[in-house]
């Protein structure tokens, strides 16, 4: 099995704010691993840190087996590795769906156009939206814009796809559509950490689950163990509130 990320000891601080404590965690290739938590737990953060939006205080992130380091690595490059889809889209409003899948394969990793137009024609028939090549993002709703944020981070083929909270801003009736896309991902072997509030979608599709209580994993275990016999008192009670 091939380890796709490593924390050892992960530290965030804001200023005097220590939010993320020394996590430690393994995430193997094609594994899933849900991220829950209370508000305010550092889960955002996490993921940040795992994108290097945030540059850790302390600890170590290995992504594919190689220690990364901020100061001298290039980011950019490892960011291609890491996808990321957030709760708001960021579509860019002045480019159609097709445009905005092909921007980054064609400006940041200069594929040429004609093939990231098929490619990204290819992604948009796999999130459902191959109809809609041609249309501006503020024609969309909430959940095909959540697709075409998907496809538009698959395009840079990473190795890993971060979600966070990526069905939270949606109508209720929209998150369906975009829980199949993200389990059809996983269904395809995507090695995936996805924060979410969906705690039936963590149940069927993570293989672990993950709580996050005060900047610190309390509880890890796989998705089955996690709902149906919790260890600790605090995720019994978040679980007891959340489902
Ligand atoms: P979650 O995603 O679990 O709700 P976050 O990771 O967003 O939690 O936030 C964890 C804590 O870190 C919160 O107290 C939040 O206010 C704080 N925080 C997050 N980002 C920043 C920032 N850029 N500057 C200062 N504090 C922050
Ligand atoms: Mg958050």
């Amino acid at each position: 099995m091939k380890e796709m990320i490593r924390l050892e000891g992960l530290v965030k601080s804001f200023g005097d704010l220590k939010v993320l404590k020394g996590i430690d965690l393994v995430v193997q290739e094609s594994e899933v691993v849900c991220l829950v938590g209370a508000s305010g737990s550092g889960k955002s953060t996490l993921l940040r840190c795992l994108n290097f939006l945030e540059e850790n205080n302390g600890g170590k992130i290995y992504i594919e087996g190689k220690a990364v380091d901020p100061k001298n690595d290039d980011l950019n490059k490892i960011r291609e590795k890491v996808g990321m889809v957030f709760q708001h889209f960021n579509l860019f409003p002045h480019m159609t769906v097709l445009e905005n899948v092909i921007e980054a394969p064609v400006q940041v990793k200069k594929v040429p156009k004609e093939q990231a137009i098929r490619e990204a024609k290819e992604l948009l028939l796999k999130v459902g939206l191959e109809e809609k090549e041609d249309v501006y993002p503020g024609k969309l709703s909430g959940g095909q814009k959540q697709r075409v944020a998907i496809a538009r981070a698959l395009a840079m083929k990473p190795d890993i796809m971060l979600f966070d909270e990526a069905t939270s801003a949606l109508d209720p009736e929209l998150v369906e559509e975009v829980l199949r896309t993200m389990r059809g991902l996983a269904e395809e072997g995507m090695t995936m950490v996805v924060v979410t509030h969906e705690m039936n979608f963590a149940r069927e599709v993570a293989d672990t689950v993950v709580f996050l209580h005060d900047g610190n994993i309390i509880e890890k275990a796989p998705a089955e163990q996690f709902f149906t016999n919790p260890q600790q008192p605090q995720t019994q009670s978040f679980l007891q509130t959340a489902v």
